[in-house]
């Protein structure tokens, strides 16, 4: 982080402590007078969110943000409507959002309370909705760069470029685990460990709130999508999860625990079921577990339709009504409805029937008020003055290039071929090389985020990129626009130009995509790209492969033939400039994978594997197969430079209760350009009473070393980061015998109560 940015993240801390226990007691107070006040429909209205849709002039079709008067009267005075959400078709410009929040609550001044209306998006890699926004890199990639300083700081621009749009309530940050790679919301996890999970996700929610959600540079966040969303069995989005509580124990609910001791201020739920049941219907999991055990006092939002699916899809609810009751007996506080006013009328009518306790709607509605009191909508709900000018500051350019920066990750470079000499003629080639969506993925100015003319004008695709880095004379491009094209494959210009070029760039990988539209059957590139980088194998040039995709598709047939693999992830509005000033030794690459990249639908293990899938058996003595055998492990991640590590040491050999482990190592850069390198500290428990992994990440650190430059790196641990969870699932450190590994040092010591 630059340090005047680190600055103001830490002035902006001291001020946002000052008065908060007032504002506090002051919200108490005129929440109670406002619920005594509140009629029925007033209540159920606060807890009703609908789309954007529903109001503009057009509906869908709507382009221009106008909204119709009548239908926006409607959601205010008739159904007393307390939150909305989403655009129409695209992202919309800062002034036409302001524009329409003032709208909205001018017409909440038409009713008797006056209750603000609380607006909610998804600006999930930087505020997605708003045009020329600043795109920062996807959660995938941010994991990459294991800088949670950079998380924090991109999610503080989001915030402020949220609020300059006037909206003060984000859907984000996405604490899914992503240990199903086919699952089409992948890129936005931060990947297979739950140690980068908590360590982002708790970034990223600090980065949204700390400043104290009065404050202009700061938004509600929302955790989502609670729990076990992206464990689906086959990776299709929103189909089941069959998974054992000790599992969801472990991997999935940790984040979420770690985020909500953070203050997260509201949290949106899995569409789909687990073990049958849908998580929108399961008290056990919305009130036993988030109210009680992670002790959450914040709004509970449904995601999308998910109430009215309960009885269309899950077909739980034998009526839709009886789905209404389930979720909102369960813990639902808000229904994201958001297409209809269903959700008011069955309410309504459930309430009449004394379906629904009183209590229960008091206890959602006081929620929902409480959030609207935190946000300072009721001292001002309109998109706040000063804010504007928070919007497109130069200076978030830069912090979105240093985390594409390290964020884009260099996983094979035989013979050190890369960095390319400035000055050797390049082909570019392959059907992510002239797009700008396929650098940004999924929530880019559109939900699915591939429509090429949404994006700033000065974006850049990686022909552009490249083509400023070494000059027009240099390279020579020739894909096109969309993967359809017939251009990008065509192998006779392919081997027409290469016999004028030093080097391929090939660049593969896939389209942006979201939510189903991303469901895929298998992970197998398309034949048309393989076959591409087999044409471009056989001029005889040498080949980087840039492979851009938001989730490991498999290169297992080509990758022996590629000289140099980078893989530039969903990296934002900066991924080309980055993965150019990478290929031409501008920038030297430090991003290391926040995943196991498998080499086949047979081959997924995730880093922190068991001991029974270390080793396969062995029958006879030729057949010795590895068990975690990836095409590129959990932490792979090449720079130009090289890294040593010596004298690992523990303060103690024996540890007691409470007492903190002190871990220091020597990291020494060995090789000729300074370079930032990420320590990583793994621990394995010996022995347990029931299968330990391999090992996990439990700590790490990213520094900077010049050429030659040695830094002492400490961590400190203690037993509440060797705990597991049991077969009763309660989370325990067993006494015995552990390993801490950094790099290819090991220590080994025990630890008792
Ligand atoms: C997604 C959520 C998102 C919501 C609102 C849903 O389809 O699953 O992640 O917040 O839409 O846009």
């Amino acid at each position: 982080m630059k340090p005047n940015l680190l600055l103001s993240v830490i002035l902006s801390c001291v001020v946002c402590f000052a008065g908060n226990a007032q504002i506090t007691n002051n919200a108490d107070a005129k929440v109670n007078q406002l619920l005594r006040q509140m009629t029925l429909d007033d209540k159920i209205g606060q807890m009703t969110q609908v789309t954007l849709a529903v109001f503009a002039k057009g509906g869908w079709a709507n382009t221009d943000g106008e909204l119709d008067p009548a239908l926006l009267k409607a959601a205010i005075q008739k159904y007393h409507v307390g939150s909305m959400l989403n655009t129409t078709a695209h992202a919309l410009d800062v002034d036409t959002w302001r524009k329409i929040i003032k709208e909205i609550q001018d017409e909440t001044k038409n009713t008797t309370l006056k209750i603000p209306v609380l607006y909610g998006l998804d600006a999930i890699h930087g505020q997605t909705y708003t045009l020329n926004s600043t795109l920062f890199p996807h959660n995938l990639a941010m994991a990459a760069t294991r800088n949670p300083a950079l998380v924090k700081v991109a999610a503080k621009i989001t915030a402020a470029e949220l609020r300059a749009s006037g909206v003060r309530w984000n859907f984000a940050p996405v604490l899914d685990l992503g240990r199903q790679p086919l699952w089409s919301r992948f890129p936005e996890t931060y990947g297979e460990d739950v140690y980068i999970g908590k360590t982002m996700g708790v970034a990223a929610v600090k980065g949204y709130e700390e400043d104290g959600l009065t404050n202009i540079t700061a938004v509600a966040s929302c955790m989502k999508h609670y729990l076990g969303y992206s464990a689906s069995r086959t990776g299709k989005d929103r189909t089941p999860i069959y998974m054992p509580e000790i599992e969801m124990r472990e991997y999935y609910l940790p984040q979420f625990r770690e985020a909500v001791k953070a203050g997260s201020s509201s949290i949106m739920i899995n569409s789909s079921d687990i073990n049958g049941t849908p998580v929108h219907a399961s008290k056990y999991l919305l009130t036993d577990v988030l109210r009680k055990e992670l002790g959450f006092e914040g709004l509970i939002v449904t995601d999308w339709e998910d109430i009215i699916r309960l009885h269309t899809i899950h077909k739980v609810a034998a009526t839709p009504r009886e789905a209404v009751v389930m979720a909102v007996n369960a813990g639902i506080d808000m229904s994201m409805v958001p297409g209809d006013y269903s959700f008011f009328d069955l309410l309504k009518e459930a309430v009449a029937k004394k379906e629904v306790p009183m209590s229960r709607i008091d206890d959602a509605v006081r929620r929902i008020l409480k959030l609207k009191f935190k946000v300072g909508l009721f001292d001002n709900a309109y998109a706040e003055e000063n804010a504007r000018a928070n919007f497109g500051k130069a200076e978030y350019q830069t912090v979105a290039l240093d985390a594409a920066h390290e964020a884009v990750t260099l996983v094979k470079n035989n013979n050190n071929i890369l960095p390319l000499a400035k000055n050797k003629k390049v082909l570019v080639i392959g059907p992510t090389s002239q797009s700008i969506a396929v650098l940004n993925g999924s929530w880019s100015y559109t939900w699915q985020g591939n429509q090429e003319e949404w994006y700033p004008k000065d974006s850049k695709t990686i022909a552009d990129a490249i083509t400023d880095k070494i000059g027009a004379a240099n390279v020579i491009a020739i894909g096109a626009k969309g993967f359809a094209s017939k251009e990008n494959y065509d192998i006779e210009k392919l081997n027409t130009n290469a016999a004028n070029a030093d080097v391929i760039v090939l660049c593969l990988g896939e389209n942006a995509y979201a939510e189903s539209p991303g469901n895929i059957r298998d992970l197998a590139l398309p034949d048309d790209q393989i076959n591409l980088a087999k044409a471009a194998f056989a001029t005889g040039k040498k080949v980087v492969l840039l492979l851009i995709e938001g989730r490991p598709r498999f290169i297992t047939n080509i990758e022996p033939n590629c000289e140099a693999i980078i893989l530039p992830f969903w990296s934002g509005r900066k991924t080309a400039e980055a993965t150019a000033d990478i290929l031409f030794g501008d920038y030297n690459p430090n991003g290391r994978l926040p995943f196991s990249y498998p080499k086949s639908m047979g081959e997924m293990v995730m880093y922190d594997h068991k001991g029974t899938e270390e080793k396969r058996e062995i029958f006879n003595a030729d057949v010795l197969w590895n068990g975690y055998d990836p095409l590129f492990a959990f932490g792979a991640g090449l720079s130009y430079t090289t890294f040593a590590y010596s004298n690992l040491q523990l303060s103690t050999s024996a540890l007691k209760g409470n007492e903190k482990l002190t871990v220091a190592i020597t990291v020494t850069n060995t090789g000729k350009v300074d370079g930032k390198h990420t320590v990583e500290l793994y621990s394995k428990d010996l022995y347990a009473s029931i299968d330990p992994s391999n090992k996990r990440l439990r700590a790490f650190d990213k520094i900077t070393l010049k050429a030659g430059e040695s830094k002492v790196v400490k961590f400190t641990i203690d037993k509440n980061d060797l705990a597991f969870v049991n077969a009763q699932l309660k989370t325990i450190t067993e006494p015995g015998d552990f390993e801490i590994m950094i790099g290819d040092q090991k220590a080994t010591f025990t630890w008792n109560n």
